[in-house]
Parts: C-alpha cells; structure tokens; sequence
C-alpha cells in the first residue's frame, strides 16, 4: 500500500445519487498504481492518450464491457465527454437521419430534461407520461401512442431522482430504441441488439465523474444534422476509437477496474442478485413500517435509487443528522421531490443496506 495507515481509514456508507460509492477494491488498486501504472514510471493522468499504455487501457476497459454486456459486433462503444445532458443533444442530432419527428416517454425530471433538449432539433411526440400521478410509475406499454414518423423512441429506464425503473426494455417495433440509462447501466444483464443507443454517465454506476458511455448501433451512424460539433458526431467518435480530441483518461481507467471488479462479482447476473437482494430488504422494511413510505408503484420501484419520507412532520433534519453520526451520508432527497433518497448502485454492500435499516427501525421506535 501507498497510502501509510490506510487500514485505520474510516470510510461512510455512502448513499449518493452521484457522483457515488465505488468498489474499494477498485479504489486501492488506483492508490497503489497512481505513481506508476504497471511499472511506467507514470500516472494513468500522465500519460498520452496517444501512447501504447493508454491505448491498452482503452482497449481493454472496452473488451471487459463487451464481454459484461455481451455487445453484439453491430454495435460501437464510445468513452466520451460532456455527460448524459450533453447525450440529450447528440441522440437527436445524430438518430433524426432526416427525419424531423421523435417518441419520447416522460417519466419524470430526467425525461422532461432530455425531451426540452430534444424540442430544439425536432418535433417530439410524448407518447406517454408519468406526469398524471407525480412520476411514480411508468406508463404501460399498452397506453403508449406512437407516431408511425419517428425517428426513434427515448426513454429514461432509471429515473434516478423519482426512483422509477423499467424492468422490461419496451418493445417498439422496428423504431430504434435509445435510452438513458445513466443511474441503471450494469445493474443487470441487457439485451444490447434490441437498442439503437444506449448512454449513461458514468458517474453512478460505473466509475468517476467526466466519462460518458454511448453504445450505438453501427447502421444508424454518418447522417448528423449538418449543424452537429464534431465531438458530437457518432461517425467521427467511432471512427476515431473516442480519440478525435483528448479523452477523460483516468476516469476510462477506473471505469475499465470497474468493469473487472462486476466480472469478479458474478458478471450482470452476479450484481443483479446482489442489487435485487438489497433493494427488497429496503423496500420491505419501508412497507412494514408505520413511519416510512414509498411514494413509487411497487411493481415500478428502482433497484438503484429508493426514495421515501417520513409520515411524521418535522423529523426529516433530526433523521439526516444521526444517520450522519452513524456513518450513513448523502440520504437527502433531490430538491425537486424532498425526504429521504438512498442510493443503492452495484458498489453498496449489503451491509450499508443493514446499517441503514437497523438505523431507521431504531429512529422509527424513538420517534415514532
Ligand atoms: C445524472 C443523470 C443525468 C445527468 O448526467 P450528467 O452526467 O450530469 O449530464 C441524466 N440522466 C440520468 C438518468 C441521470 O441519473
């Protein structure tokens, strides 16, 4: 170990939404490799993106996703920049292919974000919404109008700060499927074929800030609405290995450790067990209690992202504060909705999930 004394650190269960917990694995082997990756002499923050160490780093953080998620040759891997909000522009800059129409699904702060987004570059047709019942579900299938027009059909299958999650990719048709996938990407195995485009910030499942993941489907790729940045051009990235200008170097690197680590775990149906597991010891904890509540449809709820709030006014602070004292942070809810958020990705222990219980049934026989 670099780092004198690291034993006695003390780390938090770590409930963010994002940036958020990672495997500490994942963590000391970035400590121990910082000063010299692999015997270079450098730092992975060091190096050229151009150089032979990088461009392996790259290479193999993109075969150990590949092999995760099973990615069929069709489809493309780009490590770009710029975040799922950037992703709300280029998906239609790059998926309208002279079409001027798109589907979009709105199930809550995160759909209505990419769909503004999307309204500057085409018509968009929200063929469902949330909106009736406050985002706390997602819109059956059944209930969906599509337009024969479109170009594609988006949809947000985590709604990170709702706590809303498609279990099923939906079915439409022959009409590419792109998805932001930002706060659920690698919590389970996927069926990549059936997506056009598939984005996610790194941030929250997979590694540190500054990396967005696109796996785009070839055949869509080389009509960009004229107006579209080069960076922002799907072709160009492709065609370029994510390297036309400087890459976010180190956070692929820990991303690429990440994608280690999900294999050592069991792969995506290894984590999925692990997720479902935590997310039902949450959720039925909340259900039988007298002071907590879901606000979510149970057959919608997100494995990722749990919020709840207390029946009793008033208690919301005193709650934050000795969960903080019992090494339990970052619970509050986003602004938007309020009480209590626990965010639970792939690199929450089941034991953060049976402190966090413990705490509550304590605070709730206290308070009550
Ligand atoms: C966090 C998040 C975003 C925004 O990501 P940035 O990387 O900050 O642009 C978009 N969509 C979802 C579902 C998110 O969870």
């Amino acid at each position: 170990m670099a780092t004198a004394g690291a034993t006695d650190i003390k780390r938090v269960f770590n409930f963010s939404a994002g940036p958020a917990v990672l495997p500490e694995p994942v963590l000391k082997q970035a400590a121990e490799e910082m000063l010299s990756w692999h015997g270079s002499g450098m730092s992975v923050m060091e190096m050229s993106h151009r150089g032979k160490e990088f461009i392996a780093i790259a290479a193999e953080a993109e075969a150990d996703l590949r092999e995760l998620l099973g990615i069929p040759e069709t489809h493309k891997v780009l490590f770009l920049q710029g975040g799922a909000t950037v992703q709300f522009a280029a998906v239609p800059m790059n998926l309208l292919r002279g079409k001027t129409r798109a589907d979009y699904i709105n199930t809550g702060q995160w759909s209505k974000k990419a769909i503004s987004e999307a309204k500057k570059y085409c018509d968009v047709n929200v063929a469902a919404t949330a909106e009736d019942r406050n985002f706390t579900y997602v819109p059956d299938r059944s209930v969906w109008s599509l337009s024969s027009e479109a170009a594609y059909v988006h949809y947000t299958s985590n709604e990170t700060i709702g706590g809303v999650e498609f279990h099923a990719v939906p079915d439409t048709g022959g009409v590419p499927l792109a998805c932001d996938m930002s706060s659920d990407f690698l919590s389970r195995p996927l069926d990549v074929s059936k997506f056009g485009v598939i984005y996610a910030g790194a941030q929250k499942n997979v590694g540190p800030a500054g990396l967005t993941i696109v796996i785009v489907r070839e055949d869509l790729l080389g009509d960009p609405l004229p107006s579209t940045p080069t960076l922002l051009d799907y072709k160009i990235q492709a065609d370029n290995d994510s390297m036309y200008n400087t890459p976010p170097t180190f956070a692929i690197y820990v991303a690429g450790l990440v994608f280690k680590w999900v294999k050592e775990q069991g792969g995506l149906s290894g984590v999925e067990q692990k997720n479902i597991a935590k997310a039902s010891l949450l959720y039925d904890f909340i259900d039988s209690s007298g002071l907590y509540q879901s606000p979510v449809a149970p057959a919608d709820r997100s494995r990722m992202n749990i919020p709840f709030t207390l029946r009793k006014e008033g208690l919301d602070d005193q709650f934050l504060k000795e969960a903080r004292e019992h090494g339990m942070v970052q619970l509050k809810g986003h602004r938007s909705v309020g009480g209590m958020r626990a965010s639970i990705y792939n690199a929450m222990p089941i034991e953060g999930v049976q402190a966090l219980c413990g705490f509550m049934k304590e605070f709730e026989a206290r308070n009550g």
